[in-house]
């Protein structure tokens, strides 16, 4: 499974809502773990693997043993807003602080349809607002402060510069 790099379309299009079950998604979601452990990740969208689903794992540690793997999910950004330093699979070797709520409420359903509800702080709450925003769409350069999306740029442009069509 090959994780998909800026600016590759996929990692802007909206994701469609999983009825569940569905036929393949544990698979899917089995690799897109391994793939996450071996790019030494701590989450991964679906839309960062191509499939334009909603749905992404986060694990705290990096470890598969401790991911969540959420289908459908809902999140609620709540708490005051906390600067951390984020990076993305997606764009490799970029990284920047970006400010967003210290909390979430997060429900989300499991491979099975089960529908499940949590609270979660610090670094799990960062992986889960910044994976729900793959779901968006939205890449987290698109929350730097002005002055950091100006020092990527170069990053950025080498991306684009190397991006061939699929
Ligand atoms: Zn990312």
């Amino acid at each position: 499974m090959e994780i998909v790099y800026y600016p590759d379309p996929a990692l802007r299009r909206r994701a469609d809502a999983v009825a569940l079950p569905r036929e393949g998604l544990a698979e899917l979601a089995q690799a897109m773990l391994l793939a996450m452990k071996e790019a030494e990740g701590v989450g991964l969208a679906a839309p960062q693997v191509a499939e334009g689903l909603r749905l992404f794992v986060a694990s705290g540690t990096g470890e598969i043993e401790h991911a969540l793997v959420c289908v459908n999910p809902v999140v609620q950004p709540f708490g005051p807003v906390v600067e951390f330093e984020e990076g993305c699979l997606s764009l490799p070797g970029v990284r920047a602080v970006i400010t967003r709520p210290e909390g979430v409420r997060m429900s989300w359903e499991d491979l099975s349809g089960a529908r499940h509800e949590g609270e979660f702080h610090a670094l799990m709450a960062r992986i889960l607002q910044h994976e729900y925003d793959h779901l968006e769409g939205v890449l987290f350069f698109d929350r730097m402060t002005p002055a950091d999306r100006l020092r990527v740029r170069p990053d950025l442009d080498a991306f684009e510069a190397q991006y061939r069509p699929r």
